[in-house]
């Protein structure tokens, strides 16, 4: 399959050329086709697919095809959870748009919107925007959206994490209702089935990968390690694998800040990326990681979602994510384009419940392995140099390892570790906490 035989235009063939793609993904293949006969679209596909070609190149060809000559309104409205994402959808947008006479911006918060407000009034075909700045410069009369022909709801699943259900559907009230809708999410879970069913009209289902498998070019890996052992697994695998570009998820911004620093410490040079970080230092890390003139990222969940690093070849979770989705979603940084990849957890006694989680998710049993010098066996005190063993030992899968964690939890002494408290480990080793699924607004 090419791209010409999509159905694309010399424009944009020339523009996708640029870009060095031979071959459309997967995605590609299955969404332009739909999309350029003006369908509404239903589709599953993770960052990494290849799906923002997927969308942008045949909203470029319709708007070109059909553009007043004269007139400039938004003709098509890209909507997307996070300003990272913004960003590089529109960095593609304008790309892909080289060749033709399309004019785009972007939007979004955590920068004063004088100059995005200057854009607007000049005239722009496509806009791509997160929720809370559009509907703050629509209020302000920065910007109409009557004649939008083209809706795109990217992250679909993300955004309804992020809380932002109230504001797609203020967004929906501005909007002409005709229009041609296309809806990208990673998972489809009930509420984004009835997000759907709310926004598009006899939509084309689109499957770029099976729901919720992961990358098979991923090689996924358990480290079982006491939690207060964790900083010092993390360096001594970057250290001795000598890994220059690690993409590391933390569940706390607190936690990725604490963790960059102290890898900074040991002369691993990290960035943390979180959405307390100002939208300077936020680029800044990204782009020095891009750049490798950073080492590490370390990220949480939402800050890291979307990001566009082609061909990471380590992601390490800190910790487990409490929501098993949030695991396929991380580890989709690695192993992209058809490159392979490492994913690697670092599993301490209280999390044996994550793990369970993501497997029944995964339909997969996820392989442990053990470092040595990293016993999880909490009455062997941490030896204080163990940093010369490389080789990880292989020990099996997680079956064995959820009876090698009852064990740890039945040995573990209640003062170990990094709580002083007896009673609170207590409550954190055997809780049976349940994922925490309420709105989260980070970014
Ligand atoms: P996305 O899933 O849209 O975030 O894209 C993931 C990465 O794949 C980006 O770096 C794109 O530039 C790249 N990409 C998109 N389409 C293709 C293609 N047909 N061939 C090779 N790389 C692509």
């Amino acid at each position: 399959m090419t791209f010409e035989s999509l159905g694309l235009k010399k424009e944009l063939l020339k523009a996708i050329e640029e870009k060095g793609y031979t071959n459309p993904s997967p995605i590609q293949e299955k969404a332009i086709p739909v999309i350029l006969e003006g369908k509404d679209v239903l589709a599953s596909a993770q960052t990494g697919t290849g799906k923002t070609a997927g969308f942008t190149l045949p909203i470029l060809q319709i708007i070109s095809d059909t553009k007043n000559p004269k007139y400039r309104p938004i003709r098509a409205l890209i909507l997307t959870p996070t300003r990272e994402l913004a960003a590089q959808i529109y960095d593609n947008v304008r790309e892909y748009s080289r060749h033709l006479n399309i004019k785009s911006t972007v939007i979004f918060g955590g920068v004063k919107p004088k100059s995005q407000i200057a854009t607007l009034r000049s005239g722009v075909d496509v806009l791509v925007a997160t929720p809370g700045r559009l509907l703050d410069l629509h209020q302000q009369k920065a910007l109409s959206l009557k004649r939008v022909d083209l809706f795109i709801l990217d992250e679909a699943d993300r955004m309804l994490d992020m809380g932002f259900v109230r504001d797609i559907n203020k967004v929906i009230e501005f909007l002409p209702t005709k229009r041609q809708n296309l809806l990208f999410s990673a998972t489809f879970s009930k509420e984004i089935k009835k997000l759907a069913q709310g926004i598009l009209n006899n939509p084309v289902l689109v499957e770029a990968a099976p729901e919720n498998t992961t990358a098979e070019m991923v090689t996924q890996k358990i480290y079982r390690v006491p939690k207060s052992r964790k900083t010092a697994m993390v360096t001594q695998l970057i250290s001795d694998g000598n890994w220059n570009q690690v993409l590391i998820f933390t569940r706390t911004k607190h936690g990725a800040n604490r963790l960059a620093d102290k890898l900074n410490k040991k002369d691993i040079s990290a960035a943390a990326i979180h959405g307390n970080k100002s939208q300077g230092a936020r680029t800044k890390a990204l782009k020095g990681f891009k750049e490798n003139t950073i080492r590490v990222l370390v990220a949480t969940d939402i800050a890291a979602r979307g990001l566009d690093i082609p061909l990471l070849p380590h992601v390490i979770n800190y910790e487990l994510p409490n929501i098993p989705e949030d695991y396929v979603h991380r580890i989709g940084r690695t192993g992209r384009a058809g490159a392979s990849g490492e994913a690697i957890s670092l599993v301490s006694g209280e999390e044996a419940e994550y793990v369970r989680n993501i497997e029944k998710l995964l339909k997969q049993k996820l392989e442990i392995v053990e470092l040595e010098g990293f016993d999880l066996t909490p009455t062997e005190q941490p030896q204080q140099n163990n940093t010369s063993t490389k080789k990880p030992k292989k020990t099996g899968t997680s079956q064995q390892g959820d009876s090698q964690k009852r064990n740890f939890r039945a040995k573990r002494k209640p003062n170990d570790g990094n709580n002083n408290s007896g009673s609170s480990n207590r409550r954190k080793t055997n809780s049976k906490r349940k994922p925490n699924r309420g709105p989260r607004r980070e970014s």
